[in-house]
């Protein structure tokens, strides 16, 4: 991670983020991002959040979903206006010049560099406890680096400075030491643990990756810095990439040593690699082996990282009474069709059709889980259920 000299402003921000009421956290696949976003959207039910997208079209489209849920959505903001609604926004500069209080603000695409997520976390006022979280996905990631990789508009030096910059989110994203002491060390300072973060927080169990990470190392020291990480990612899972085989990546024993593992899997192995300072990064491409590094392949140090699926989520319905209703109706299909009643919806999709109130078969398509099958076979049954209980209390599908 790149060291940053700690000026005024950056002393000003670790000031802010140990004023314990940021409350840094990360989430990863194979979490879902919209089970997450319901989540948080429960959680802080009639309070004010934010969520950060990376284009007008993914807003768009994510607006549609929680509206289609009947959750109420703003996309323009007029600051001191914000009340109890959930703002979905592409920049944050409005906030920035008059931050907001917030009880969440989820990015759920990766900001560019880690610089840029201290200005957004920046636009949430402190007087209340907020969360702040960043949903990382490795396979955006990779394509990020790929689009910065094709320009041919920007010199090296640029491609180095923006290649530094997904790294250090990958690196933050990836490390399992605490949140805010990590942000400390990008900006080049120290801090005591927050005690609060999803790393200090994280009680389950680590896995034990030494082998994994053994094979990672050797093959970067074997490789001597000509190979960026997505090489070493290609390398590892045995890819059938013509220019990475052309390049002669079968001479090495590690080729396809991990290819039960899928690369974006690997990276973020090497990511914590990077992060727990196994592996150096140099011209913001190019992996070399660390003292520490020579240590694991020496035996001499077992490699333990968190398990991201432990994260813990409780996906709660908010309306009890329809879901039991559906979940009876769900039993007697079961029966019916001699199936485990999983099989005709999960509790996600049971839970997903008391948000939407599904009424027409295009509505009962949104509902998580549900396909063509689904629909022909139970959306009749289940609309029916949903049609009798809106009647009975008086209610009205809002679209
Ligand atoms: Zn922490």
């Amino acid at each position: 991670m790149s060291k940053n000299k700690m000026n005024s402003q950056n002393s000003s921000m670790l000031q802010k983020l140990s004023s314990q009421t940021i409350r840094l956290r990360v989430v990863q696949p194979p979490i879902n991002i919209k089970r997450l976003l319901i989540e948080y959207i429960d959680k802080y039910k009639g309070q004010p959040g934010i969520i950060c997208v990376r284009s007008t079209e993914e807003g768009n489209t994510l607006e549609a979903y929680l509206r289609a849920r009947h959750i109420n959505v703003a996309v323009s903001y007029a600051p001191g206006q914000m009340k109890d609604q959930i703002f979905i926004t592409t920049n944050l500069a409005d906030f920035r010049k008059c931050p907001v209080n917030v009880r969440f603000m989820i990015h759920i695409s990766s900001p560019k560099s880690l610089g840029e997520y201290l200005l957004d976390i920046g636009s949430v006022k402190n007087d209340l406890p907020c969360e702040v979280i960043l949903y990382f996905k490795q396979a955006n990631t990779k394509k990020q680096w790929w689009t910065i990789n094709k320009r041919i508009d920007i010199d090296n030096e640029e491609k180095i400075r923006q290649y530094n910059g997904l790294q250090s989110v990958a690196q933050y994203a990836n490390t399992s030491r605490c949140l805010r002491k990590e942000i400390a060390r990008y900006l080049g300072g120290d801090c005591h643990p927050c005690h609060q973060c999803s790393n200090c927080l994280y009680k389950g169990e680590l896995d034990d990756i030494t082998l994994e990470s053994q094979t990672l190392i050797a093959l970067v020291k074997l490789a001597h810095g000509q190979y960026n990480k997505i090489n070493i990612a290609q390398i590892v899972t045995g890819s059938r990439n013509q220019r990475i085989l052309e390049n002669g990546a079968k001479i090495y024993e590690q080729y396809g040593a991990l290819q039960h593992y899928s690369q974006e899997k690997v990276l973020n192995l090497i990511d914590y690699l990077i992060a727990t300072d196994y592996l150096k990064i140099r011209q913001g491409r190019y992996l070399f082996i660390t003292t520490a590094g020579l240590e694991v392949l020496e035996n001499k140090i077992a490699v333990k990282r968190k398990k991201f699926s432990e994260y813990p989520l409780r996906f709660t319905s908010y309306d009890k009474e329809l879901f039991e209703k559906l979940r009876l109706k769900r039993l007697e299909l079961a029966k019916e069709t001699k199936v485990a009643p999983f099989i005709v919806f999960t509790n996600t999709s049971l839970n997903d059709m008391v948000r939407v109130l599904p009424q027409t078969s295009a509505e009962f398509l949104t509902v998580e889980g549900v396909g063509k099958y689904r629909l022909e076979h139970y959306g009749d049954a289940m609309m029916a259920i949903i049609k009798d209980y809106l009647n009975e209390k008086n209610l009205k599908a809002v679209c």
